[in-house]
């Protein structure tokens, strides 16, 4: 079956890696994503162009832009110019990531959501362009919950206090950052958004299909095992029913980070790609199987969608929300 990584961080420029791609009838769709530095952003958006222009088949890439700089009166204008020559060459969509509402702050020092003013003429040139926002906003909602083995992150948020937002009021409450989420789908109804890692309700699929319901622009990707996880620890009759409904809204994707650049020899590009088919395999498991399926370190009930369904999550749905992926 033919299948679409609809977020992926692949950054690799050998012949070889178009080639496996090929073999497995696959694409990837790179987004950039946590730009805080400026040179950071063109630093990444270089290879991802590369790649697509060499291997429109096998590639295609989401931009993004900088941090506001408050106080510079041109900076959405900046933005925008260089939105449109990304999108010139190829980029299909916009990246807003997870500093706004986490970590970005203006110069009073309060928090800058998405649905902030300084982003305002970006959202509308994005709406009138037909290009698609992929918006990453919040963490799982473990970073938001006490730690213990309900929660899926703890062994995260023990290693990193710094980003747990559980009783910290330093950080918004999670149900705040998807209101400011929820108010940019509202305001801009022509613009199709596509929410990463299921949208950041992993832990709630009846959540999910209520913004599928109030916003017909708003779609997720199922980036990353551990959301996965999440929604295989709920009840799977629910769920599936959810997937089924709303069969049009969501798109594969599995966030893996690959940089295997340094991967010089055969084997080692082959064991590059062999971990990234893994990572494949036990979400494919999971969408496809009925039976009981590995995921992370626990075992769950595959959802057995139909191969209609099916063909929709895996390249159908990539293809109607990404418009020339
Ligand atoms: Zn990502």
């Amino acid at each position: 079956m033919e299948r679409i990584d609809a977020h992926i961080h692949f950054d690799s420029e050998h012949p070889a890696y178009a080639e496996q791609l090929a073999e497995w009838n696959m694409k990837f769709l790179n987004t950039i994503g946590g730009v805080e530095h400026p040179e950071w952003r063109a630093r990444r958006a270089e290879p991802y162009a590369r790649l697509a222009a060499a291997y429109p088949e096998r590639f295609g890439w989401v931009t993004s832009f900088d941090l506001p700089r408050f106080g510079d009166p041109e900076y959405a204008e900046r933005c925008i110019a260089g939105l449109e020559a990304d999108f010139a060459r190829g980029a299909v969509g916009c990246k807003i990531w997870k500093s706004f509402g986490l970590g970005f702050r203006d110069p009073e020092g309060r928090h800058v959501l998405v649905d902030h003013p300084i982003l305002e003429p970006i959202l509308s040139f994005l709406e009138r362009s037909g290009k698609t926002l992929l918006i990453h906003i919040a963490d799982p909602i473990g970073g938001w919950q006490p730690l213990g083995p309900e929660n899926l992150t703890s062994n995260f948020y023990r290693k990193h206090p710094d980003k747990y937002a559980y009783g910290n009021p330093a950080f918004p409450a999670h149900e705040a950052l998807i209101a400011s989420r929820d108010r940019i789908v509202e305001r801009h109804p022509k613009l199709r958004v596509v929410g990463a890692h299921l949208g950041s309700l992993e832990f709630d699929a009846s959540e999910l299909a209520r913004r599928f319901e109030r916003y017909p622009n708003f779609a997720v990707d199922t980036s990353g095992l551990a959301r996965a996880l999440a929604l295989g620890l709920q009840d799977r009759g629910l769920v599936r029913r959810i997937c089924i409904e709303f069969q049009d809204r969501l798109l594969f994707g599995s966030d893996q980070h690959a940089h295997p650049q340094d991967a010089e020899s055969a084997e080692a590009r082959a064991k590059a790609m062999s971990s990234i088919r893994e990572g494949h395999a036990a979400a494919f498991a999971y969408y496809e199987s009925d039976g009981r399926v590995k995921l992370r370190e626990h075992e769950v009930q595959g959802l057995g969608l139909p191969e209609p369904v099916l063909r929709k999550l895996y390249v159908e749905n990539a293809r109607r929300w990404y418009p020339g992926l």
